[in-house]
């Protein structure tokens, strides 16, 4: 039973992801660790990817964060969110249903912003799944937490654009099938603050662009990865800027708003995992005559887990329920204090489940080590912890401030 009002086809949509999950999905874990082992490359798309594409299309389960009809099943983010939630219990489930980061936003980007030749191009195949898309706004050179800080330069030369400067972390950059580049860069340092921004379509192999190097994460070599590059002398042609000339700073207001909450209703999925996984692991082993599971500090961490995910699955679907009801604009400080309060509690419930495993926890043998990784960046991705609490405490503040000062 369910607090918020969920539709019975979005129910429907929670019990055949949940039976996805345990016939195809968690029996998938290992035989995608044994085709990454045996291809012996870090970017190597193993096919059982492509298999479990093929049975979730099947299924229905395809595209389910798309909010538009058209497009994908039109669930509305309150709806999404159980099944967001769901497919963040396992590292395949997301790709398995198109629903990955960073495609879905730059999905939404295309399905808003894009023209005709876009949708047809980049739109159309990344629905399809047949090929992958990176977004590249931050720069090794500046502080890209402010994003007007972004100095890759874009200047006009007749019909075009010319792109230089260097981005890096541009998540996805490194999977084989990524084709498209949605990037962010500077077309008027003149103009006010948030207009000198804009946002052009960049194919991956136009001639300039240059993907340097993957960047490891905590060791890890991501498969999707997240490159570096460079760009040279780079032409875009005018019609490739999406909405406009100075529209960048907009657009990515409008981008990360739902990326965000995606982010934090698959680390809810990540924490149940890891509960899961250190019950059964304190239930099952014994030291000094008892289960792990009886002493009082692991009832402790249960407890605490249990209540910590039930607080930021609510606080979740209140983002989620504004949202949907008052608009991603309105919602901006439910928006960013889920996306600080999810990363920080998932990471204290995975460290735990860790703990309780010893030292088999760190290793790759379970998928707790793996999810801490990941974690630990969703504190910096999307923008990090202080920058949302910057903006939380404006919005705090500003209710005391007299209105002459605001
Ligand atoms: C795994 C991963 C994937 C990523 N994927 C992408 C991607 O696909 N595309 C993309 O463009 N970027 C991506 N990023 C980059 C990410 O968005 C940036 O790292 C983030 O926005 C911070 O920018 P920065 O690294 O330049 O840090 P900086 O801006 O240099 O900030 C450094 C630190 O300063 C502190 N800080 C900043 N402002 C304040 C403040 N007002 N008050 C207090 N402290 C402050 C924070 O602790 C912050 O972490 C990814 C990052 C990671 C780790």
């Amino acid at each position: 039973m369910s607090l918020f009002d969920i539709s019975e086809r979005a129910q429907q949509y929670q019990s055949d992801l949940l039976e996805f999950m345990d016939s195809h999905i968690y029996p998938s874990e290992a035989v995608y660790d044994e085709q990454m082992r045996e291809a012996g490359d870090p970017h190597f798309h193993p096919p059982i990817l492509e298999d479990l594409k093929t049975e979730a299309r099947k299924r229905g389960l395809w595209n389910l964060f798309h909010p538009h009809p058209e497009w994908g099943p039109g669930l509305s983010n309150l709806e999404y969110a159980p099944l967001a939630e769901i497919m963040g219990r396992s590292h395949l489930a997301s790709e398995a249903c198109n629903c990955s980061a960073p495609d879905t936003g730059n999905m939404e980007v295309f399905t808003l912003f894009g023209t005709d030749e876009h949708k047809e191009r980049y739109l159309k195949p990344l629905l399809d799944g047949k090929i992958r898309s990176a977004f590249a706004m931050t720069e090794p050179a500046v502080a890209s937490s402010d994003a007007t800080n972004v100095e890759m330069s874009m200047l006009r030369d007749g019909d075009d654009y010319v792109l230089n400067g260097r981005k890096w972390f541009a998540s996805n950059g490194m999977h084989r099938n990524c084709k498209v580049l949605i990037v962010m860069g500077k077309t008027d340092p003149d103009a006010a603050v948030h207009r000198q921004q804009s946002m052009m379509v960049v194919p991956i192999d136009a001639p300039g662009v240059t993907v340097r190097r993957n960047l490891s994460v905590f060791g890890y070599q991501d498969r999707e990865g997240h490159a570096e590059i460079d760009f040279q002398d780079v032409r875009v042609p005018s019609k490739d800027v999406l909405k406009g000339e100075g529209e960048g700073f907009a657009i990515s207001q409008a981008r990360l708003g739902p990326g965000r909450i995606h982010h934090c209703m698959r680390a809810i999925g990540m924490a149940e995992r890891a509960l899961e996984l250190l019950c059964r692991r304190a239930e099952s082993r014994v030291t000094f005559g008892k289960p792990v599971s009886a002493n009082a500090n692991i009832r402790d961490w249960i407890a605490e887990a249990r209540i910590d995910i039930e607080m930021i699955r609510l606080l979740t679907m209140k983002a989620a329920y504004l949202m949907d009801t008052v608009g991603n604009k309105a919602a901006r400080t439910e928006i960013a204090a889920i996306k600080v309060a999810a990363p920080n509690i998932a990471l204290k419930i995975v460290d735990r489940a860790i703990q309780v495993h010893g030292g088999g926890g760190v290793t790759d043998d379970f998928p707790l080590a793996m999810a801490w990784a990941h974690l630990r960046t969703l504190r910096l991705a999307d923008g990090p912890d202080e920058v949302h609490k910057r903006a939380i405490a404006s919005q705090e503040l500003r209710k005391y401030r007299k209105a002459t000062e605001q």
